[in-house]
């Protein structure tokens, strides 16, 4: 029989991304709060982030950017207390209709079947209770967060079977799709032409940015860990643009979009319904 008392035994958390600092600004508190509630996460990222930007010549090359993003994906996991990082050490994909998606080193060229088993893999290694992955709009369409979260959500149903891991026995893993919200892409493009900022998408694009609010599942107010959210995000300094429309707005406005986080919890084979990450505690 379970006491009342009875501290909840640790998860086992598995998070896939398409890039180097993707797990930051949609849910970098909820994996800090994760590592304090002394869970054990593990962090995938498919690719090494070779076409994005570079802030300032001084860090990167074009050539370089992929190694260096690896060292501040590490580094900023270093401070949200995430030991367990790998690389699937795809290339960038870039932005669609770019000649970057024709790559054939790129996650977007890759066979299905090979990533589709490379992230089973880990599955089978860690048996997670729960995977987190992009939503399957990958939040505003880049081809290689839509492409991680079709192969982790193949990946995770083929492991259904054969991962007995989930806290109520059998089913394997909870998968959870990480969401921006439509409404909030709608008030950060309101905020942005009241304060004057060319936004970076058209009032128009708001209209189908994003995850319809009413597909969100799980939300989760991370305020007590934006300070860590905030120090991890600042490890990608290739990243930070620090003239580009997202910098420009006020700090207020800033912290208060970043301390809550939302999720979709993934229809599945199982047709389980519980809600784990909405189940734990704030802290
Ligand atoms: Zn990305």
């Amino acid at each position: 029989m379970t006491s009342p008392q009875q501290a909840p035994r640790p998860l086992t958390v598995l998070a896939v991304f398409a890039h180097p600092d993707d797990e930051g600004f949609g849910c970098g508190g909820t994996l800090a709060a994760l590592v304090a509630g002394g869970h054990r996460v593990t962090l995938v990222c498919a690719t090494n982030g070779d076409v994005g930007e570079i802030s300032d010549p001084a860090l990167a090359t074009p050539e370089t950017l992929g190694a260096v993003r690896q060292g501040e994906l590490r580094a900023a996991m270093d401070v949200t207390g995430i030991a367990d990082v790998r690389f699937l050490n795809y290339r960038d994909s870039g932005m669609a209709g770019t000649d970057d998606n024709h790559n054939p080193a790129s996650l977007f060229q890759a066979p299905a079947e090979r990533v589709v088993e490379q992230v089973s893999a880990v599955i089978r290694e860690l048996r997670p209770d729960i995977v987190i992955t992009h939503d399957p709009t990958g939040g505003y369409g880049h081809p290689d967060h839509v492409t991680i979260c079709r192969h982790t959500t193949a990946a995770v149903e083929s492991c259904r079977p054969t991962a007995p891991s989930g806290p109520d026995g059998g089913d394997g893993p909870l998968l959870y799709y990480l969401c921006f919200p439509r409404s909030v892409f709608q008030r950060m493009w309101q905020e942005m032409v009241n304060a004057d900022i060319r936004p970076p998408f058209a009032a128009d694009d708001t209209a189908a940015l994003g995850t319809a609010d009413d597909e969100v599942t799980t939300t989760r107010k991370v305020g007590r860990f934006l300070t860590v959210k905030k120090e991890s995000l600042e490890c990608h300094r290739t990243q930070i643009d620090p003239t580009g429309p997202f910098a420009q707005l006020s700090q207020d406005f800033v912290d208060e979009i970043m301390s809550t986080e939302y999720f979709q919890l993934a229809p599945n084979s199982n047709n389980q319904t519980r809600d784990i990450l909405g189940e734990l505690p704030e802290s």
